[in-house]
Parts: structure tokens; sequence; C-alpha cells
């Protein structure tokens, strides 16, 4: 963690001459300013203003329809001041350039409720009145993809220029074909301050995964995800093609999902979930019934677009029924096996285009609603979960919006501002992307979400 503050990241780095500030979107885009650095000092002082809307734009950076927030308030701007992270380096730009990740305020102080980042911090908070701290590490796919679209392939014969549509899983080959491309890639991690851990080659041709590591600070995790997901689309930029986080850019192949797994630690850092047997403890069991319960209703975040729901079919490790499960990845909730230390839970429902402070808003709020009440999980299911007869997650947009609209379970997790602009985001998208082909559709989200 950098230990700088942002006046001595400012001055150790004088070949910095503009800096970026940038929030997180409800859709999860960065959108801010560009300032020359002789203000960036006024920034860090007194933050910089932007309309609260601004936060709250649908997937094309158009206001909402209905917003009171752009019609009730005239537009009002809001204060956004820097996070705990401080400066970094963006090494995809040529220029040398500081990015200052920043959060939005009320004039008076007050956090605005319609920041998703908030969102998250107003869970975490719930977590530490009860003397708990959430432990979470995300695991992001995508496809690295050239400008018509196509993903970046890496043919198996180059001279009958065939290629493969079969699984590309764990070979070393496409990792080796892009290695410059990652090299670079976890060079930027390093001075960004993002923990990237392992990367393989995904079973989609030119889809890859990068997991991160674990953040005893859930806000730090969500930054770390949201700033890599803007870190490899810029590097890919940078490398002459493009990266995509769509959830289900191409039919042949699986999609792209960002899973999180979790913990939670008690005041002595002890795991909760492990009771030093195989098969977890109690608050294991209460968390996953939490997770179980809110994933109708907070489906709607783990597949925030239409694309989204192209990705929850059967036979791609993606979910489909509301189940958990020992090891199985073909289970919504997997639990690893492994040292019982490190007992957790991964959450596989999100797609690679979710914004990932609602996603661990989202996951964290279900698992402490059941640790609060003791809710307890049906049986774990064993075999193939395609195969069963399960309850199935929302598998429209239309039902997930309804879900999310309907429910008392995301009233104890989100504010009222936040559902109340989130369904009118996802309203108003719905409804322009029905004017919308197929292909139209995926030309909007490749190279957005
Ligand atoms: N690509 C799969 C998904 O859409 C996940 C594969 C895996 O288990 O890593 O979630
Ligand atoms: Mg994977
Ligand atoms: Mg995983």
């Amino acid at each position: 963690m950098t230990t700088m503050t942002p006046t001595d990241w400012l001055r150790a780095h004088p070949q910095v001459r503009t800096i970026r500030v940038a929030a997180s979107d409800l859709n999860g885009q960065p959108r801010g300013k560009r300032i020359p650095t002789r203000f960036a000092g006024k920034v860090v002082e007194e933050g910089t203003r932007f309309p609260l809307s601004a936060l709250n734009l649908d997937i094309w950076g158009e206001d909402i329809d209905d917003s009171p927030l752009v019609f009730e308030t005239g537009d009002a701007d809001g204060v956004l001041r820097p996070t705990e992270r401080g400066f970094m380096p963006m090494p995809w730009l040529s220029a040398p350039t500081g990015l200052l990740p920043i959060w939005m305020f009320h004039e008076d102080g007050r956090p605005f409720d319609g920041d998703p980042r908030h969102a998250l911090a107003r869970v975490v908070e719930r977590y530490k009145a009860r003397g708990l701290t959430p432990v979470a590490a995300v695991e992001l796919e995508f496809f690295l993809i050239d400008d018509s679209g196509k993903s970046l392939q890496v043919p198996i014969s180059p001279r009958s220029g065939k290629r493969r549509k079969a699984a590309e899983v764990l070979s070393i080959r496409a990792l080796d074909a892009f290695d410059e491309f990652f090299t670079d890639l976890y060079d930027a991690c390093e001075e960004m301050d993002i923990p990237a851990d392992t990367a393989i080659s995904e079973a989609g041709l030119g889809q890859f995964e990068i997991n991160l590591m674990h953040q005893d600070d859930a806000l730090r995790a969500a930054d770390d995800a949201w700033l890599f997901k803007m870190l490899v689309k810029g590097m890919a930029r940078r490398h002459g093609f493009a990266a995509s986080f769509m959830a289900k850019p191409y039919e042949d192949y699986a999609g792209s999902g960002l899973h999180v797994h979790f913990s939670v630690l008690d005041r002595d850092g002890n795991n909760i979930f492990d009771d030093g047997g195989p098969k977890g403890s109690d608050a294991l069991r209460h968390a996953i019934a939490g997770c179980l319960k809110a994933m109708p209703d907070s489906m709607l975040i783990f597949a925030p677009h239409a694309n989204s729901y192209d990705r929850l079919v059967p036979e791609n490790h993606a979910p489909t029924g509301i189940a958990w499960a020992y090891e199985n990845r073909t289970a919504a909730i997997r639990v690893p096996a492994g040292n019982p230390a490190a007992r957790r839970i991964e959450h596989r429902v999100a797609g690679g285009d979710v914004n990932p402070y609602l996603h661990l808003a989202a996951v964290l709020g279900a698992a402490l609603t059941g640790i609060e009440d003791g809710e307890e999980p049906p049986a774990p299911i064993t075999g193939n979960a395609y195969a069963l007869d399960l309850p199935q997650v929302p598998n429209t947009w239309a039902e997930a919006i309804d879900a999310f609209d309907r429910s008392e379970r995301m009233k104890r997790i989100f504010a009222p501002m936040l559902i109340q602009n989130l369904l009118l985001t996802k309203r108003q998208e719905m409804h322009y992307m029905a004017e919308l082909t197929p292909q139209e559709q995926v030309e909007i989200y490749l190279d957005t979400v």
C-alpha cells in the first residue's frame, strides 16, 4: 500500500504535468477530469466538483430521463474528494500522468449515496459495527480483441490458418503469444500497487484470467478490481489491440466472469468460517444461506446489462441454478477445498461487466444478512449442477430488474437513492437496447463495460 501522501507523491514525481481525477459511475465507468498538475494541490485540499448526476448516467453517458437528481436539484454539484489510496501513475499513457481516485460527497460533507464506492463503504461499516472484517480476493476474466471486435486467437496451425474452437484453458502457448503485453501489465500493476497474482489462459480463444491477491480491506479490493479493468483496457490499447470484460462477447466461447473469494475475520483476526473441521463453521453456512437467498434479488448487480444474461447458460462454468457445493465449479457458490484456516466462499455469479463496488457490496451485504439472521442454506449439492432440478437465477434482464425493485433484502444493503437510480439507469438502458440489433448491442458493450 502506498504510504505517500498525495502532496509527497506529486513532489516525488516532478515530471508529471497533468493528473486525472476519476470516480466510478453506476456502471463502473470512470468519470472525471484532466487537470494541470499546478492545480493538483488545490484538488487534494479542497476536492473538485461535478454534478451529482454524473455518477448516475446510463451506459452511453446520458442523463436519466426521470432522475430526481437532475430535475429536483437543478443538477447540483457534488464535491469529489481523494480516496485513501492517493496518487498512482497511469503507465498505459505516454505522458507521465498521476491518477487520483475520488469519491463523491454532498456540500455539507455527507456521503453521496448514489456513489457505488459509498455503497460498499456502508456495508463494510455494518461489518465493523459487529467487530467483523471481510477479506476479499477478486478474479477477473477478459478477452483480448482486435478493432473489429474479434477475439485475438492464436492459430494452432499458422500454415493452414485453421483456428480451434476447443478449450484453450491453461494453455501456455496462448499466454506466451501475449508475453510482451503481460510483462508490461504486471510491471504496471507494481507501479499502481495492484496486487496481481497468477495469470492463466481461459477456455475461450483470446480469453485470459488474472487473480488479485486478497485484501482485508474490501474497499481496497474493489478499488484494485476497478483500477485493474482500467489498466487492462489501457495497456491493451497501448499494444495496438483492445480488451473486453463484456460478459458474453462470443456465443461459441465461455463468457467472462468476475468471481470473488471471501472470508470474514473476527476482532482477534480469526476466520469465522473455520471451526477446524472439514465442513466449515455455522457462520459459513449462515453466510452461504444469505448469499443464496439474495441471489435472485441481486442479479441486476451481478448481470447489469442485456448481454450479461447470455453468459448464464449451462456447461460454461457459469451459474444457472441457485445452489452451493464444496469444491464444485458448476455451483453458483463454491467452497474451495484446502487448509481450513483459509475456509472461504467463492461467489461465481457476476460477469466481467459487473461494477466492482456494487459487486462486493451485494455479495458481502448478502452474507452479512445471513450471518445476522442465522439463516440456514439447503444441503450442498454434489455432481453436475446443470443436470439437477434447481431453482434458477433470473435469466432475463427484465426479471432481474423487477426482482431488485421488489426486494426487501436489497433495502438492507443499499441506500434508497442507489436503488432508485440503479433502477432508472437500467430501465433506460433496457429501453434503448431494445431498439438495437444484437450486433449493435455487442458494439456498445465491447469496450465500455
Ligand atoms: N468463465 C467462467 C464464467 O463465466 C468461469 C470459469 C472459471 O471457473 O474460472 O464465470
Ligand atoms: Mg476462470
Ligand atoms: Mg474462480
